[in-house]
């Protein structure tokens, strides 16, 4: 079993939570229609809904925030921030924007022409749904291990280079506009990406004159698993790892409310491709705002610069996937399923192991993350069938390959003991599973329907 890796880190300031009672959390949970994307933060004791943008900034990071310069053009933060990015990148263009998707906004459409299809080992669905706008077709080949989620392996987020190349093959390679490297592989479980896989993704792409794109949101975790796990790394240090990995991409997107810990922020970067920077600028002024800002304040572009730094840490780094693996372990110790081994920066439970007798029908993940709530106030969501939704034509619920309950941990907000609650309430629901029920919605919107629909408990 891991030990806890203590925090590199000491409190200075505290943010009061509230402590219900399983009483209050029932009715809580009726006004907001089981959907706990209706709750009030302010009554969940633990919230695990994401990790973006609701990690807790540093000392320094706050002093950035005073400093901050909020002049319209060429502000100090900017160079600041450009500086910084440009030696852990290796890029010699830097374009701030104001989260991860308007990265893809202003990226996509320059390299995606209509009809192109765009290759990823998987698509984050802000990223999926920018390919889409650009006229692109999404598509994922992430390796095969991604679907057993009992044993283990340790690049779970591997792209298939093999079924890549088939299909450039198939469809030829004029009908391809990019291929995408998501690290960590979010949508498979945050798992990583190994640097031989991220080598062999951009031999492919220089045989077919394609271009490499990272989706960089998770560049630092990833980066300590290929430490951790990767023969050939062990001895290198995090910020070599990383200049290492981008040097065989051409671009990256990035949201910074992950791995740069801040609350908000985006970053565009492009290794040295002069006329796509000029796009990208030009789109970024349409959207976001003069080049020197992209749609942030000052004072964030200051607090962004300083946390790209933060999170490139290794002892931060250490702590923070030794919490996701100390909760895991615990877990498995206790017998509750999920995607094993644990991800970088989340514990997806496997809701369809642990409640069998709960169809796809009636949610699985949805009735876990509900359980959860009431039993200790812990905000989970549901990544299954409830969020997958319905068949577009028929109206048929579609059921997930995977029926999970995601806890994702914001960095540095909570501490060992908030994690044993965590496991506490597990073990709780894992005793009475067989009384937990599924549910029914009564109401939903056509779209994105996991944010606003109305569902009711099946007695
Ligand atoms: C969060 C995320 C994005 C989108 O970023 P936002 O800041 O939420 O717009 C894109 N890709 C991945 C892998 C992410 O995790």
């Amino acid at each position: 079993m891991k030990k806890y890796v203590a925090e590199p880190f000491k409190i200075k300031m505290v943010e009061p939570i509230k402590m219900t009672t399983m009483e209050e959390r029932i009715n809580y949970l009726e006004e907001a229609n089981y959907n706990v994307f209706a709750l009030k933060s302010d009554d969940i004791y633990i919230d695990l809904l994401t990790d973006s943008g609701t990690g807790a900034m540093s000392d320094s990071q706050w002093a950035g925030i005073m400093i901050g310069d909020e002049s319209y053009a060429g502000a100090r933060g900017y160079a600041h921030l450009v500086e910084n990015a440009q030696d852990i990148f290796g890029y010699r263009y830097v374009q701030p924007v104001h989260q991860g998707r308007a990265a893809e906004k202003v990226l996509f459409p320059l390299l995606i022409k209509q009809g192109q299809h765009a290759i990823s080992n998987m698509f984050f669905d802000t990223t999926r749904a920018h390919v889409e706008l650009s006229g692109g077709k999404p598509i994922n080949f992430v390796c095969e291990q991604a679907a057993d989620t009992e044993n283990y392996y340790d690049f779970k987020g591997n792209l298939d280079i093999e079924k890549t190349e088939a299909y450039i093959n198939k469809v030829g390679v004029e009908n391809i506009a990019v291929i995408v490297m998501t690290i960590t592989n979010n949508s498979a479980g945050g798992q990583p990406v190994s640097m031989q896989n991220i080598k062999d993704a951009s031999a492919l792409c220089k045989k077919y004159n394609l271009k490499l794109v990272i989706d960089a949101a998770r560049f630092a975790e990833n980066a300590y698993f290929i430490k951790t796990r990767e023969e050939d790394y062990k001895e290198k240090s995090i910020k070599d790892i990383t200049k290492e990995t981008f040097s065989y991409a051409d671009a990256l997107t990035m949201s910074a409310k992950k791995d740069a810990i801040v609350n908000m922020g985006g970053l565009v970067c492009i290794k040295d491709d002069e006329d796509l920077y000029q796009g990208v600028k030009e789109l970024t002024i349409a959207y976001e705002g003069f080049v020197t800002y992209g749609g942030l304040a000052g004072r964030d572009l200051e607090a962004l610069a300083i946390g790209l730094k933060e999170g490139i840490n290794y002892d931060f780094l250490k702590y923070r996937i030794g919490q996701i693996e100390y909760l895991g372990d615990k877990l498995r110790e206790a017998g509750i399923p999920f995607q094993y081994p644990a991800g970088g920066h989340a514990i997806f439970l496997d809701a369809k192991a642990l409640l069998p007798h709960i169809s796809f029908h009636q949610f699985p993940g949805q009735a876990l993350t509900i359980e959860l709530y009431k039993e200790a106030g812990i905000r989970a969501c549901d990544i299954g069938s409830y969020m997958l939704g319905v068949d577009a034509e028929t109206g048929e619920q579609l059921e997930s390959l995977n029926e999970f309950c995601r806890l994702a941990i914001p960095r540095r907000v909570y501490t060992q003991a908030h994690l044993d609650v965590v496991v506490e309430a597990l073990v709780e629901i894992k005793s009475r599973a067989a009384e937990v029920n599924g549910y029914e919605i009564t109401w939903q919107p056509k779209v994105l329907r996991h944010f606003t629909s109305k569902l009711k408990p099946i007695l």
